[in-house]
């Protein structure tokens, strides 16, 4: 992450040593940098300046309430895909009506907790949606403003279990349906169409599949106005990737410049859904070695961190670099970095050279972004610590859960 730097030879986030971090709050522990989260916002409120704009921060991808809060009190709406997260976002200060509401299975329980709040927008992602919705918002006597999340069909080029724009995905409306259903919607009394959205997959690292969606996207925006059907937004979904080894992540700029090109005549408002470019390079996961076991065939570095802390390595077999906190002296040996987890696809690392000695801290980087959100407690594992360093301070943002909570919702037969 930027906001990482070796000073005297140990490794800081921003101005707090990450020893000192690990001294206070013991490890496995998460660490966000705020400086780096709101440069990262910055750089799309600056690209959208002079558009009637919103970024909404996707959730999922970290939904610490600190980590929120810096992005609400910086101007950020947010995307949710639950009712956890809009409770969330409420806690952590946001407008409800900088709100937008995505995913394929909202229950009505959900919709009608979204309507009471007073959201900016649902994504609608099927026609079942539709109505639903439309009776729900009909039951509680609201009006539900809508956007129809339409599948473009167009290959964003990444792993297939972040890809959501093709036919063959299970998200969004088919772009030959969209069209109807828009004038479905238009007729359900309880319903107000406020715009049109499209997400098509995350981690993409070339901007011209964006652009591709836009184009069909636009198409459909020129027959819905034939109809008679007048949008006010566009939501250009999330999925702008960064860097986690040696990738070539577009700029924000280079990202959005040539969709607002196309935008910038249509007078829509325009939304954005970024989550991992806002928060991915501004966390790490600081972990100490806890055994080292050199083998014939691998050596193991075995860390007090796992899968169930990051699942990204085990399951996307994604990247992450992993650098020592106080860089030794020394013949680096190629370590695997795992955790003591009972799975072999627990793995943080593969085949890294490193000076190591048991003990040492380790940072994994660029692990602010679909790292602590997707832990689990698998191996009953405590969900580790999250702290966010603030300039020269480092604040306690989720405390280490302990080995009670784990179980405390459980109890045995009478
Ligand atoms: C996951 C998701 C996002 C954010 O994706 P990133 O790749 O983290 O930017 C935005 N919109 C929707 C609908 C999503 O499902």
């Amino acid at each position: 992450m930027s906001a990482v730097s070796l000073r005297d030879g140990v490794l800081h986030a921003e101005q707090v040593s990450l020893v000192e971090i690990a001294a206070r709050f013991g490890t496995p522990c998460w660490v966000y940098s705020r400086q780096a989260i709101e440069s990262a916002l910055d750089e799309f409120l600056r690209e959208l300046e002079g558009f009637d704009s919103l970024v909404c921060y996707a959730v999922k991808a970290n939904s610490n309430l600190a980590v929120l809060n810096v992005l609400a009190r910086r101007g950020a709406g947010f995307d949710i895909v639950s009712a956890g997260e809009l409770s969330r976002a409420l806690a952590a200060g946001a407008d409800a009506q900088r709100i937008v509401f995505s995913g394929v299975g909202k229950t009505d329980e959900e919709m009608e907790l979204a309507l009471a709040a007073g959201i900016l927008c649902f994504n609608v992602e099927s026609a079942a949606e539709l109505e639903r919705l439309n009776a729900v918002a009909g039951r509680i006597g609201k009006t539900a403003a809508i956007s129809l999340r339409v599948n473009p069909d167009v290959d964003a080029r990444t792993h297939p279990y972040v890809s959501t724009g093709l036919k063959e995905n299970k998200f969004g409306v088919a772009f030959d349906e969209a069209r109807a259903l828009y004038r479905r919607a238009k007729q359900l009394a309880h319903l107000e169409i406020s715009g049109i959205d499209c997400h098509i997959g995350s981690q993409l690292l070339d901007p011209a599949p964006f652009s591709e969606a836009l184009d069909k996207v636009l198409l459909l925006v020129d027959q819905l106005g034939e109809d008679g059907i007048v949008l006010h937004h566009i939501d250009l979904g999330g999925g702008l990737g960064i860097r986690y080894r040696d990738e070539e992540a577009p700029s924000v700029s280079e990202y959005l410049r040539p969709m607002l090109e196309k935008l910038r005549a249509r007078g829509l408002r325009i939304v954005v859904e970024p989550g991992r470019r806002l928060v991915g390079n501004a966390g790490l996961l600081l972990t100490r070695v806890e055994c080292l076991k050199p083998g014939e065939v691998k050596n193991f570095a075995i860390v007090d961190a796992a899968m169930n802390d990051l699942a990204r390595p085990a399951l996307y077999g994604s990247w992450h670099d992993i650098v020592p906190v106080v860089p030794r002296a020394g013949t680096p040996l190629v370590w695997d970095i795992v955790g003591p987890v009972c799975e072999s696809g627990d793995f943080l690392g593969r085949g890294r050279e490193i000076a190591l000695e048991t003990g040492d801290l380790l940072a994994i980087l660029s692990a602010g972004a679909y790292g602590m959100s997707m832990s689990s407690n698998y191996n009953s594992r405590p969900r580790a610590a999250e702290v966010m360093v603030d300039g020269a301070s480092a604040h306690l943002v989720r405390r280490r859960e302990s080995v009670e909570e784990l179980y405390a919702l459980e109890q045995p037969l009478p």
